[in-house]
């Protein structure tokens, strides 16, 4: 169906662009000024498709929340647990040596998660 994958297009289009791991509603509402009538279930269908096809990432953010990441080269993220937000980080010998050690376990790794404060939040999280 020509209409299906003109939508699931401007989804994968829309993820690659964004560099800020966004949600599956913040993408949805993205897509939906360029494609009018994008329903948020297609939005999500196609988002679990492109990571099990490899072609997408998603990281969970300490909320719990479900981030997307269409950008594949190879790369690990901090993760605000104050502010949420996935900062990516070049990934170094360790990231490697993590998931080769994972890999050889039978696992299939995608990205190291450091959890921690950001240089935003640092000060506002002595509550
Ligand atoms: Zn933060
Ligand atoms: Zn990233």
């Amino acid at each position: 169906m020509q209409c299906r994958s003109k939508k699931r297009e401007a989804i994968y289009d829309a993820l690659v662009k964004s560099c800020d791991h966004p949600t599956a509603c913040e993408l949805y509402l993205r897509v939906m000024e360029r494609v009018p009538g994008v329903s948020i279930s297609t939005v999500y269908r196609n988002l679990s498709e492109f990571c099990a096809e490899g072609k997408a990432i998603m990281i969970v953010t300490s909320g719990g929340e479900e981030r997307f990441d269409g950008n594949l080269c190879a790369h690990d993220h901090f993760i605000c647990r104050l502010c949420g937000k996935a900062f990516d980080e070049e990934r170094t010998d360790m990231g490697n040596a993590v998931l080769r050690k994972m890999e050889k376990k039978g696992r299939r790794p995608e990205t190291v998660s450091v959890f921690g404060v950001c240089e935003n939040c640092i000060g506002n999280d002595a509550m």
